[in-house]
């Protein structure tokens, strides 16, 4: 049995922030905080906070792997660079493709995640970003797989993921979009709202049915109209769900974020990263789905038409960005990216927060909301 303590300024735990104190980490476990000194080996951090390991639950790709791919070398490639942003824990994320592609992509998951490294971030879910949306906010969503959201369908896939498909995002305004939100909520999978041109009234139709998540929030959705609130109207008044949002400051004007963590409060708004493919990697053309992309000052933009098509951003520079900005508290920010994207994808039994008997995945930080350290099963994986 293997023993230590860290010690350092400020712990994010789940009843609050702990100021000083030792956090004892027994065999690759968190085992419980303490304010005075234990009595074994203990490793100091002063002047640092301590977070549970970050959650990205909203990643379509990085070092020009896709999780379209369906190749499982490039997943595990991601898995064991994640860390380097203080990833611990992330969920694959897939897009509209025909049901095919997405069959592979959800089989290649499902057979292989298990055998990681333990030095690697861990899979804990897939989340599959359509296919059953709708056109007029498409994105780098591709049109011609679209359709209806079909039960059937999403349980092929999921026997294909054996079982590991936590959330999907469908357009509320759908035919039989309430029904389906019913029937996957139901079946444990989480339902998220986005791509979509849905009037308040049909987006609160699917959240009464089940539906708790809003995709990337103001991106790709029905603005806010004071007479017609639309999808955004929705994420904002509707109670019990969670707000996505990608603060790298080219999706979302800093104040947009600032309204919406106002409206929601900072408990329910989700750090995501959207990165695609060329994350980690220089700039230049690459490809999300079929769409030819350009990759240049910070943002990834389809060539045809000049849509935003994912983002480059990493987690932690997300947490960064909206301390910066002045919206919340690093403590606020540290949760919207561990136990908020946890909550939201229904895999916070097993990972987002510092609690006793979880897998002791920590991101330490600087007081500048840099990223100091990186630590997964109690074992350091990274220094900056
Ligand atoms: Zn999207």
């Amino acid at each position: 049995m293997s023993t230590y303590a860290i010690g350092a300024d400020r712990f994010v735990m789940p009843a609050g922030t702990m100021n000083g104190g030792y956090l004892v980490i027994r065999d690759a476990e968190i085992g419980w905080w303490q304010p005075d000194r234990p009595d074994c080996e203990v490793r100091e951090h002063p002047g640092k906070t301590v977070a549970p390991g970050l959650v990205d639950t909203h990643i379509h790709g990085f070092l020009d792997h896709d999780v379209m791919d369906a190749d499982w070398d490039g997943l595990a490639e991601i898995c064991a660079n994640l860390p380097k942003y203080g990833v611990t824990s992330w969920t694959p994320t897939t897009l509209t493709a025909s049901t095919d592609q997405l069959t592979a992509a959800c089989a290649t998951i499902g057979d292989n995640y298990e055998g990681l490294p333990t030095t690697s971030a861990s899979i804990q879910g897939i989340f599959l970003e359509g296919p059953f949306f709708t056109e007029k906010f498409k994105g780098a969503q591709n049109p011609a797989y679209m359709g209806d959201p079909s039960i059937d369908t999403l349980e092929g896939w999921q026997q294909a993921a054996h079982g590991l498909i936590t959330k999907i995002a469908i357009a509320p305004e759908r035919d039989g979009a309430p029904e389906f939100c019913a029937d996957a909520t139901a079946e444990g999978v989480a339902v998220a709202l986005g791509h979509s041109d849905a009037t308040y009234e049909q987006a609160a139709r699917c959240v009464d049915a089940g539906a708790s998540v809003f995709v990337h929030t103001y991106n790709g959705m029905s603005p806010l109209h004071h007479r017609e609130p639309g999808m955004v109207g929705a994420a904002m008044a509707t109670k019990n769900t969670y707000a996505e949002a990608i603060c790298d400051g080219h999706h979302l004007n800093p104040v947009a974020v600032r309204i919406l963590v106002a409206a929601k409060g900072a408990e329910n708004v989700v750090l995501i990263t959207d990165c695609m493919r060329a994350g980690g990697m220089p700039d230049g053309d690459y490809v999300l789905g079929e769409f030819p992309v350009y990759v240049s000052d910070g943002m990834a933009r389809l060539k045809d038409g000049d849509s935003l098509a994912g983002s480059i951003l990493t987690l932690d520079k997300a947490v960064k960005n909206v301390v910066d900005w002045g919206i919340v508290t690093p403590e606020q920010a540290l949760r919207m990216a561990t136990e908020n994207p946890a909550r939201a994808n229904l895999i916070d039994d097993v990972c987002g927060f510092i609690r006793p008997g979880y897998a002791a995945d920590l991101s330490i930080w600087n007081p500048d909301m840099t990223l100091s350290e990186t630590i997964i099963s109690g074992e350091s994986v990274y220094m900056a």
